[in-house]
């Protein structure tokens, strides 16, 4: 596996995979990784003939007093899990690499809307950050496929409107939502949770699968659900930031005619922000 510190390392090694005819499929990560970026480099392999991941924990996508100091780096076990998967190339860059006047100063991408919705209402400018630094990434790399987690589903669904908004000749691909035996979704952020929220963090995947499958069985509407799911929530002890439905693919509101739906939540559990979906799939067209 060879790893480039710099861009324009990178861009050497990519440029003689280019001369042979490789194509290349590129995984950005912010690090500590576990068995979902991990899926996400198998899927990369299964599309192109070069995976190239990076890590950067990118301080344009934290807002002030959020947890970018404290973020987990184990650049050593990610380097060997990711030599352990097939990676060809980790890029590590440093911030003033890619920031070199600065991440508050620099020319930023801000896609309309969705960057203000569901958790850019909770983390004013995170999207802005998303956007800039994956827009960087690519113009880094250059790559055929970028392959991210549906886990950060609006995160997936922002980036293809930035692709296909700057005419970025990439195709976008999703990865599922790896999860503990208990439903809780994988994520760096699980190793803030003590022992005991650990477990009880699963409630949140249970919540919504079972907000899923009462909506699915049109038990209820969508306002009910929504309603009765941030309740027991609440009761179980999270703080809600939000629990919603939306249509796929756009997060638009979902209207009585949409067949695929997702629901969307935040919750915090002590000092943890976690979030998580569910796709749901309707047969008919049912009340919003
Ligand atoms: P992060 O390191 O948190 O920026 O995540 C890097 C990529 O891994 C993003 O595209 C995430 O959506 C994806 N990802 C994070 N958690 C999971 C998971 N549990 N399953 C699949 N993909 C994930």
């Amino acid at each position: 596996m060879r790893i480039a510190e710099t861009i324009a390392e990178l861009r050497t090694d990519v440029a003689a995979w280019r001369r042979e005819g490789d194509s290349v499929a590129f995984v950005p990560t912010m690090g500590n990784l576990h068995a979902g970026h991990l899926s996400l480099v198998e899927l990369a392999r299964r599309h192109a003939s070069r995976v190239v991941v990076s890590i950067f924990v990118n301080p344009l996508q934290f807002g002030p007093g959020e947890d970018f100091d404290r973020y987990p780096r184990t650049l050593e076990e990610d380097r060997r899990r990711l030599l352990a998967v097939g990676t060809d190339l980790l890029f590590l860059p440093a911030v003033g690499d890619l920031y070199p006047a600065g991440a508050e100063a620099t020319t930023f991408v801000e896609v309309p809307g969705l960057a203000e919705d569901l958790c850019g209402r909770f983390r004013p400018g995170h999207f802005r950050g998303v956007a800039t630094v994956v827009c960087k990434l690519l113009n880094i790399v250059h790559p055929d496929f970028v392959v991210l987690g549906e886990k950060d589903y609006q995160q997936l669904v922002l980036i293809r409107r930035m692709v296909r908004d700057l005419d970025m000749p990439i195709e976008v691909i999703g990865g599922p939502t790896r999860r503990e035996p208990s439903g809780l979704a994988l994520s760096s952020r699980n190793s803030y949770l003590t022992a005991e929220e650990r477990e009880h963090a699963a409630t949140l995947y249970r919540c919504i699968d079972m907000m899923g499958k009462s909506l699915e069985d049109r038990v209820n509407g969508i306002a009910a659900a929504e309603g009765e799911a941030e309740q027991s929530l609440e009761q179980a002890g999270f703080r809600v930031d939000y629990v919603t439905v939306r249509r796929c693919p756009d997060l638009a509101q979902p209207t009585p005619e949409d067949r695929e739906l997702i629901i969307l939540a935040a919750v915090w559990l002590g000092r943890t922000r976690l979030i998580d979906n569910r796709k749901i799939h309707r047969d008919a067209p049912g009340g919003a």
